[in-house]
């Protein structure tokens, strides 16, 4: 998901101290008994105070991020706005409030703030989780990724492979140019790289200048191809630079397929002696690494 995390929670933050003031007003005058103004009495109050702007203006983004949840925030704000405004219409009309109106204002308040807190903390898990250069998930969360593909493949019949991808002599682009041009060159490569695989296929940055996705195939042949087509892909993407020549990069891949008794780390170690004998071969290309020969049953009991 691309977003700006950091502007993000700025603005919930603000949308939260707004909600904060709309309560002080409504406090305010309930003891003063004076008007609260638009945002409380208005039928739309719920769509006319800061918060629920905020709601309508990030609607698309809290969809993305969780369409249930945001549902059920929409919804905890309509009901508080309902039950203050009927509230505050006794109040000023010199009524008493019935305690169970205060009770469904409170309720709704609480599941409000809850969510917006649980949203908060998504929001920072996801910023901490992803690199802020490529906007690329990072390796936290590639164990548990790896344990839903592997079932996934499974249940489709579907052969799981691991890419490890690591770009070919980059220091020297970073020496040769300087390192915001690498910087640059490394976003470049996470667009190539997420627009020449499938959506369904996650792709993380692993460390520095290397990329690890995880695919789903019919098998070896289709896997190849996959390869091709992503060597192709980044030799063919030239980074435009100002008064130079176009960078031109290449990636070497070691590919291996993840086997039933495989977990991440057996993988990601075949998948990197595949790349490093990419890399002794001359770069540039790939190399699929098959798991080494299980030991029959004979051999394991002995
Ligand atoms: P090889 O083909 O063997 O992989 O050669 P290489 O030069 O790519 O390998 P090496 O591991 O020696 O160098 C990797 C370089 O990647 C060194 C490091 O400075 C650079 N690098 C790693 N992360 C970043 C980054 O975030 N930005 C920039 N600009 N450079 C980075
Ligand atoms: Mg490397
Ligand atoms: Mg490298």
């Amino acid at each position: 998901m691309q977003y700006q995390y950091e502007s993000m929670i700025r603005a919930l933050d603000e949308a939260l101290n707004a909600h904060l003031a709309w309560g002080r007003r409504v406090f305010r005058s309930a003891l003063t008994h004076t008007a609260p103004g638009a945002d409380v009495l208005e039928p739309a109050a719920h769509e006319i105070c800061q918060l629920g702007q905020w709601l309508q203006s990030h609607a698309n983004l809290l969809q993305t991020i969780n369409p249930h949840k945001a549902k059920a925030l929409e919804a905890a704000h309509r009901r508080m706005h309902d039950a203050i405004r009927a509230i505050m219409e006794q109040e000023l009309a010199g009524q008493t409030v019935p305690a169970a109106q205060m009770d469904a204002f409170e309720q709704a308040q609480d599941e409000l703030i809850r969510l917006l807190t649980a949203l908060k903390a998504r929001l920072i898990t996801d910023a901490i989780r992803h690199d802020p250069l490529t906007g690329l998930p990072l390796r936290y969360g590639l164990e548990h990724d790896f344990c839903e593909f592997q079932k996934a493949c499974r249940r489709n019949q579907n052969a799981f492979y691991l890419a490890m991808i690591d770009v070919d002599h980059f220091k020297q682009v970073n020496d040769r140019l300087d390192h915001q041009v690498g910087d640059q060159a490394l976003r470049h490569l996470a667009r190539t790289l997420r627009k020449n695989i499938r959506g369904n296929e996650p792709i993380y940055r692993f460390g520095g200048e290397e990329f690890v996705v995880l695919l789903q195939t019919r098998g070896a042949e289709d896997v190849q191809h996959a390869a091709q087509r992503l060597l192709e892909a980044v030799r063919t993407a030239l980074m435009p630079l100002p008064q130079k020549e176009p960078l031109a990069l290449s990636v070497t891949i070691g590919l291996t397929q993840v086997q039933d008794d495989d977990d991440l780390s057996s993988a990601l170690q075949r998948a990197d002696q595949a790349m490093y004998a990419g890399k002794q071969a001359g770069r540039n290309r790939f190399v699929l690494w098959d798991a080494p020969p299980q030991p029959t049953l004979a051999q394991r009991t002995g």
